[in-house]
């Protein structure tokens, strides 16, 4: 079983540049918008980060080690790359709670599968599917995202699961690029309180479009990876 602390953040983030496969790259920079709409420099290129099936696993592993001790019943993440990253969690708190002595965890969770769903964009909300809202009623969840940057997407995933009656316990994330913090996650919930922890917190600059320096510079055309059609890749 691997360490259950994560590496240094620096350590950390250097791993996973490195991780991504020849030819690619996992930090691009150049001239961006992102799904908020807002402007940055940087692009994390979430789909290389999750070409690597033992990667994500040792990440989703610090995760779940994380929340190990909030007797988890369901991973929610949402799609697309939620949908990968709450299975891998899931799995771990699972071996986790497979593992445990007896006197470490509340005994109703030993023996217990930890199960992983997703939710799916539809006008502009973050749905469950009629059976996951049924999975979810009653239940300790743990949300789980990717790359954050205005936190937009969890509070969404938020209020579903407090739509199917589920009680969320934690957020977890890789990377929070815009440094957003509990209680922002939180605005607008009726839950009281939750943690969230993320792997890294690396803050990379965005602009609303009309304060974006790039687009006042006018030299570094702008590539939006949220467009189907998009294949423009500037590093
Ligand atoms: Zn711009």
């Amino acid at each position: 079983m691997e360490d259950r602390f994560p590496p240094p953040e620096s350590v950390l983030i250097r791993k996973l540049e490195r991780s991504a496969p020849q030819g690619t790259k996992l930090l691009l920079q150049g001239h961006f918008e992102l799904a908020s709409k807002k402007h940055t420099a940087y692009f994390i290129d979430k789909r290389v980060l999750l070409t690597r099936p033992h990667i994500i696993s040792e990440l989703s592993f610090y995760i779940a080690s994380h929340f190990y001790s909030f007797d988890i019943e369901i991973v929610v993440g949402p799609a697309l790359g939620g949908v990968l990253f709450s299975n891998w969690v899931a799995y771990h708190l699972t071996q986790l709670y497979l593992s445990a002595s007896r006197e470490s965890i509340s005994h109703r969770f030993r023996q217990r599968e930890v199960l992983g769903l997703f939710s799916e964009k539809r006008q502009k909300k973050m749905v469950f599917h009629d059976q996951f809202v049924r999975l979810l009623q009653h239940k300790r969840v743990l949300i789980v995202e990717d790359i954050i940057t205005t936190g937009g997407t969890v509070k969404k995933v938020l209020r579903e699961v407090e739509r199917s009656q589920g009680y969320t316990q934690g957020v977890g994330a890789l990377w929070n690029r815009g440094l957003v913090g509990e209680r922002e996650l939180l605005e607008g919930s009726k839950c009281g309180s939750f943690v969230f922890h993320s792997l890294v917190n690396k803050n990379f600059p965005t602009w609303d479009k009309k304060d974006c320096p790039l687009c006042k510079e006018g030299k570094i055309p702008l590539v939006n990876f949220h467009k189907p059609d998009t294949r423009a890749v500037s590093s």
